[in-house]
């Protein structure tokens, strides 16, 4: 079996890459680095059976020889960065998933889509369940991530439909672990960050805003549970127990014994006030549930920001 991972030089698609490797393929991991970073995969680069393929899949994609399984994980993921990359993320979104779909079809390969809580947006129904619609802006400065993302659903549901491609959606929320970019801007890096260096954290707004964390070996188990199931229309895999980012910010300072303490800065614009995932879905259909709470999550990532930051 030989899968390719796009966005496989990332944060996810690295974990993906591990697991999959483990499960005996053959791993293609594409990427362009402009968000993704050759030292996620460089314990994979020695293995026969994992390549490394530097290519935007923006662009038109060639490879060479059979796929069973295409994954598409490419995109910036950071608020601020599709601040810095619009279009970008708009392109990797569309024009990345026609591509990947398109490959998909030729090679006759199962496809999944990293979807995203965020077609949900900031959402007036909470917990967010798969049949809820969302609360999108299309012109504010999320809607460039947002509405790619939706775009892309749209096109993979249309890929199964008018060509009998086997398809996925994963709808991921928030997710951090080692391999998470020290300055990619999100809460978990940035306190991480902070705490460590004994600064205060940053808390946008009042802190009163949700949300629901997931380690991503929780994460990976679910889309390697759904890739193997018959589900065609998108599932939610995320942890459902849900924090404040005020709570959040407490517990990080308590694990880190950080005396910093924590300043408070203004809510960027269209920031979700709430987080959750309905789950039922997934549990249903898949068996799955998170199984590693925020605490034993954090103690596992740490000591991977700590020896980044003693080695930058
Ligand atoms: N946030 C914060 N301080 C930071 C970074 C983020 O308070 O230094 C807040 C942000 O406003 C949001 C939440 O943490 O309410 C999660 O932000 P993140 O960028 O991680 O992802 P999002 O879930 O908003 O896409």
């Amino acid at each position: 079996m030989r899968v390719l991972i796009t966005g496989g030089a990332g944060f996810l698609g690295s974990h993906l890459a591990d697991r999959f490797i483990k499960e005996g393929y053959e791993v293609v991991a594409m990427d362009n680095l402009v968000t993704g970073d050759l030292r996620n995969i460089a314990h994979l680069e020695p293995l026969p059976q994992f390549r490394f393929i530097q290519h935007d899949v923006s662009e038109h994609i060639e490879i060479d020889g059979i796929l069973d399984v295409v994954l598409h994980f490419a995109s910036p993921a950071s608020p601020i960065d599709y601040l810095e990359l619009p279009i970008q993320t708009l392109k990797v979104g569309s024009l990345g998933t026609h591509n990947t779909l398109g490959l998909a079809l030729a090679k006759g390969a199962r496809y999944l889509l990293a979807s995203t809580s965020e077609v949900y947006g900031d959402p007036m129904v909470h917990p967010q369940s798969e049949d809820y619609w969302g609360n999108v802006n299309p012109i504010g400065p999320r809607g460039v991530y947002d509405e790619a993302k939706r775009f892309a659903e749209a096109m993979t549901l249309a890929y199964m439909q008018q060509h009998d491609v086997e398809t996925r959606i994963v709808r991921i929320f928030n997710t951090y672990g080692p391999r998470m970019r020290l300055n990619d801007g999100r809460v978990v890096p940035n306190f991480i960050t902070q705490a460590i260096r004994g600064e205060p954290l940053t808390v946008y707004g009042d802190g009163s805003q949700t949300r629901s964390f997931t380690f991503v070996s929780d994460l990976v188990e679910g889309i390697y549970r759904l890739l193997n199931s018959d589900e065609e229309l998108p599932v939610n895999i995320g942890n459902p127990s849900e924090f404040t980012i005020l709570e959040f910010a407490h517990l990080v300072n308590e694990m880190t014994e950080n005396a910093g303490g924590i300043i408070f800065r203004d809510l960027p614009k269209d920031d979700p006030k709430q987080r959750r995932p309905d789950i039922s879905k997934a549990k249903r259909l898949l068996g799955w549930e998170p199984t590693i709470s925020l605490d034993e999550g954090l103690a596992m990532t740490l000591p991977y920001f700590r020896e980044r930051l003693s080695a930058d």
